[in-house]
């Protein structure tokens, strides 16, 4: 089994770690439970921190000639400053940060769809939609980072790739705090099919930077390496490629298998192309084969087991739900 380090993930305050949503609840969030024992997270409450409480009366971002106002209707209070100076300073001092997990509906955490309006008043119109302030500054900072709300990750698509990235950066930190080139070596080499799935550009432009024709000094070489790698998992992995990669890895095992698995494996992989079955069912499919023949270059690559396997779900989300209220 392999050894993951532990990615750091901000989470919204929230999203079960203190009862500091407006109303001084608390947001019972699947995925961060789900995530809890395996990361290390930084919580804040950009709220509760600049003095509001909870509960509190709602806040609304309001539009002034062009300019973005957080105010408070019932109080009257323009917020602004408060929150800019407190932004500044927290965002400052986050340092490192494999990903981000914001809460949705609120005009200070959501990544998107707040509403921006007219005026404070209670029937304003609206003037248009985006990020909370809070959420707005980190998007800034931490550009081609995971960002996700509590709400997109509802998505089984979107957990997987969230769950990939962050622990693919995790693993990234720990090799260039080593600050050994073999390291680098080895981390490209056994990540090239996970990369791949990213698209094969990726993967030639990060091994160029590897192979350092250039002989710069390993802090630049890493340096360069995570800067070619944000973008490109960023991206989103893509099914075609995903599925050029499975049939690629199939065929270091092809000779050895009987034609009724062969045509068995390959209909699986065509209705992964065609998004009727998740990816972790052909993955599953081929971990077999690659305990079984033994091939240690295979083996040790990252896209059999790109997270920790607790994580991953090899059955639908909302049914672990119900076996977790159940009892099952
Ligand atoms: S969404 Fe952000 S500001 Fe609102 S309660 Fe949660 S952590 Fe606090």
């Amino acid at each position: 089994m392999s050894q993951f380090p532990k990615p750091k993930v901000y989470a919204s305050k929230c999203l079960g770690f203190c009862a500091c949503w407006w109303n001084g609840t608390t947001i019972f969030s699947d995925f961060i439970e789900m995530i809890r024992p395996f990361v290390d997270f930084v919580t804040h409450c950009p709220e509760v921190e600049i003095g509001l409480g909870a509960p509190r009366k709602f806040i609304r971002i309001v539009m002034e000639e062009g300019e973005k106002k957080f105010v408070q209707p019932a109080t009257d209070k323009d917020l602004t400053e408060k929150m800019m100076n407190y932004i500044q300073t927290t965002i400052e001092s986050l340092g490192v940060i494999d990903g981000f997990v914001l809460r949705e509906n609120s005009p200070s955490c959501s990544i998107q769809r707040v509403k921006y309006y007219h005026s404070k008043n209670r029937d304003s119109s609206i003037e248009g939609t985006g990020p909370g302030l809070f959420a707005e500054s980190i998007l800034n900072k931490y550009q081609n980072y995971p960002i996700e709300s509590d709400g997109r990750l509802r998505s089984r698509k979107i957990r997987e790739a969230f769950l990939t990235q962050i622990f693919l950066l995790a693993s990234f930190r720990q090799v260039k705090k080593s600050g050994e080139i073999k390291n680098l070596v080895d981390f490209h080499s056994d990540n090239k099919y996970l990369l791949m799935t990213y698209g094969q550009v990726h993967v030639t432009k990060l091994g160029r930077i590897v192979s350092n024709p250039e002989h710069l000094p390993v802090e630049q070489v890493m340096k360069h390496y995570w800067k070619a790698l944000l973008p490109a998992i960023n991206t989103g992995r893509k099914r075609s490629s995903t599925t050029n990669v499975f049939s690629k890895i199939f065929g270091y095992f092809s000779n050895s298998l009987s034609g009724e698995e062969k045509k068995y494996f390959l209909q699986r992989l065509e209705e992964y192309r065609t998004g009727r079955v998740p990816v972790s069912l052909v993955r599953e499919l081929l971990r077999v084969w690659m305990l079984r023949f033994e091939d240690d270059y295979i083996r040790r690559q990252s896209i059999f087991e790109p997270y920790p396997r607790d994580l991953e779900e090899l059955y639908d989300f909302d049914e672990y739900k119900k076996e977790q209220t159940r009892g099952d």
